[in-house]
């Protein structure tokens, strides 16, 4: 084999003919830059995690067994880093690791190079941002992707920057909107073949949700698909059709300022070839100004990764009026021969589809409390609303406040943005579910660049006594809850399921917890010194298993979780990467 310097695109192994000889080109980086085979395979592959969602699927499994329920007693930290600074707050991130290299964000957009083995920082990058961002929900970020030799991840100040994994230095950037309009990015984006896919936040200042398609390599744009319809997608620089068809969920005006922010991470699903995103609450919070379904706000689009055409969607919540967004996981399984995806709503209720057409299989509560609808109606997809649904501002005596509902669940949702996970071993859905409910109300409200466009008031309550939090295991064909482990605080952070029979999850009063993945019995638990609202990952390295969680209090809770958030003050800021193995 004849090594050719230069010869490689996008470092990808790519066959040359030289003199009439076929010879193989690796990459002329020293180290191997992460493929697209090596990120379609990332879920099996257990020396590495290149994706988000430990697999593009969105699995959060991993076929691990060295730790497992025999042994984990024995688990301990094998070294803490620390992302220092006064730059604390909310370390919601998703670290990634490759050839022996932790790649994780922090508060701030800030980006740590790590020795995985020593803990040992190789390099730091922090993002100058300016004044006058408009993050909803702390200074958060969730993580990053991998392809070649780019770790590429979003910023507060809506761009997509591209480092070199070498040196952290800037190889590309792209911008996602603009900043002082309310557009942000806090979630990781995810490679689809040759594509970084990343969508933008902002919906509670009525921006207009768009998901983007890159080349990864260079970062020239390829394609963008706004969610909300009557706009217009574009394919290299062309229009490429209208997103739905114009005022047919949308009456009037209001869908030029409809929201629908795809914030969170989707999914890219290979055997389908289609990306699944989730998409944000219809702008404003106040549904009487909006009649209609107001698509493809709150749903789940399921787009072509070439084009950014949507094959289909589902929508949750049609005329949605209590801020529960679309944007959790959809998560690709295949079980029972089928091909499915699952996903764990904000509005209190967990839905199986058929992922190659977006066709509902079932779907059943994964909260004790969800006043705002009874159950969804398996035939249409609709949920059965009980009526609770704040007034209308125009029909009270002075037309500035509408009546106030308690509702279940709040706007904080039976879930959030956390990943659930998958066990390809118990064929099991672990949910971080929350039980918490609101005072809600609607005013009137017009848009105004930069200023929150909501027309909502709101006040959020505990639900019961004992508990917010609780990690529920599901069955998604049947919808049996096989178990749950109640916790004092809501849970904010990521699950993770491995072979060894374990489900690991982070609560808010810092404990990193692992437990029987078949009936939950609490099998460890380490506190790591401030709430939990990262993800763990899992990979093994030298012949060990290693495991890693970030560490740091913050996010939304704090900030908006009225009483439930007076339940559980005190708790210490963090920032810090806790990294265990087996002693
Ligand atoms: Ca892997
Ligand atoms: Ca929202």
């Amino acid at each position: 084999m004849k090594y050719i310097s230069g010869a490689c695109e996008s470092g990808f192994l790519k066959s040359i003919a030289i003199a009439g000889v076929l010879v193989a080109a690796p990459m002329s980086n020293s180290v191997a830059g992460v493929t697209v085979d090596d990120i379609k395979n990332d879920a099996a592959t257990t020396g590495d995690v290149v994706t988000y969602g430990m697999g593009t699927q969105g699995q959060r499994w991993s076929p691990l067994a060295k730790i497992n329920d025999k042994n984990i007693s024995t688990l301990a930290p094998a070294y803490t880093f620390s992302f220092g600074g006064e730059k604390m707050r909310g370390q919601e991130a998703q670290p990634l690791v490759h050839n022996g290299v932790i790649y994780v964000t922090a508060s701030y957009n800030r980006v740590f190079a790590i020795n995985a083995e020593t803990g040992m920082q190789i390099w730091k990058y922090e993002h100058r941002l300016p004044e006058g961002i408009l993050p909803c929900c702390d200074v958060v970020n969730r993580g990053g992707a991998l392809f070649d030799n780019l770790f590429i991840f979003g910023t507060l100040d809506a761009e997509l920057i591209a480092l070199d994994t070498a040196n952290g230095k800037v190889v590309w950037k792209q911008n996602l909107g603009d900043f002082k309009a309310g557009h942000s990015s806090t979630a990781a984006p995810i490679i689809a073949e040759d594509k970084v896919i990343i969508g933008v936040a902002g919906g509670e200042f009525g921006i207009i949700g768009m998901l983007r398609g890159f080349d990864a390599k260079t970062g020239k744009l390829v394609w963008e698909r706004p969610t909300i319809e009557g706009h217009i997608g574009t394919l290299n620089g062309k229009p490429n059709g209208m997103t739905g068809t114009l005022n047919a969920t949308w009456p009037g005006d209001l869908w030029k300022v409809g929201g629908g922010a795809p914030w969170n991470t989707g999914t890219y699903d290979p055997e389908t070839k289609l990306i699944m995103w989730g998409t944000g609450n219809p702008a404003p919070w106040n549904s009487h100004m909006r009649p209609g379904d107001n698509l493809y706000a709150i749903s789940t689009i399921a787009v072509d990764p070439d084009t950014g055409k949507i094959k289909w969607h589902f929508q949750y919540t049609p005329n949605e009026a209590w801020d529960y967004d679309g944007t959790n996981h959809t998560v690709a399984f295949n079980k029972g021969g089928k091909k499915l995806a699952g996903h764990a709503d904000r509005n209190g209720f967990f839905y199986t589809l058929d992922r190659t057409n977006g066709k509902l299989v079932n779907a059943f509560p994964f909260v004790e409390k969800h006043s705002w609808a009874s159950a969804i109606d398996l035939k249409t997809g609709r949920p059965i609303e009980t009526g609770m649904r704040p007034g209308n501002p125009t029909d009270s005596a002075d037309g500035k406040k509408g009546t106030v509902i308690t509702v279940t669940p709040s706007f904080l949702g039976g879930t959030n943005w956390m990943g659930m996970a998958y066990s390809q071993g118990t064929g099991l859905f672990y949910v971080p579910a929350n039980e918490m409910g609101m005072d809600l109300w609607n005013e009137p409200v017009t848009y105004k660049k930069g200023a929150a466009y909501m027309g909502a008031g709101f006040s959020i309550k505990p639900v019961f006594d004992d508990y917010i939090g609780a990690l529920r295991a599901f069955d998604p064909l049947t919808g049996k809850k096989v178990f749950e482990v109640k916790n004092k605080g809501p849970l904010w952070g990521g699950v993770m399921a491995t072979a060894g029979n374990l489900v690991f999850y982070g609560t808010p009063e810092g404990y990193f917890k692992a437990v029987d993945a078949k009936t939950g019995k609490e099998l460890w638990q380490y506190n790591t010194g401030s709430g939990i609202v990262g993800s763990p990952i899992t990979w093994e390295q030298g012949g060990e298993q290693f495991i890693a969680v970030p560490s740091g209090w913050g996010a939304a809770v704090p900030l908006w979780g009225g009483e439930v958030a007076k339940q559980i003050e005190g708790i210490n800021q963090g920032a810090s990467l806790v990294v265990f193995k087996l002693y």
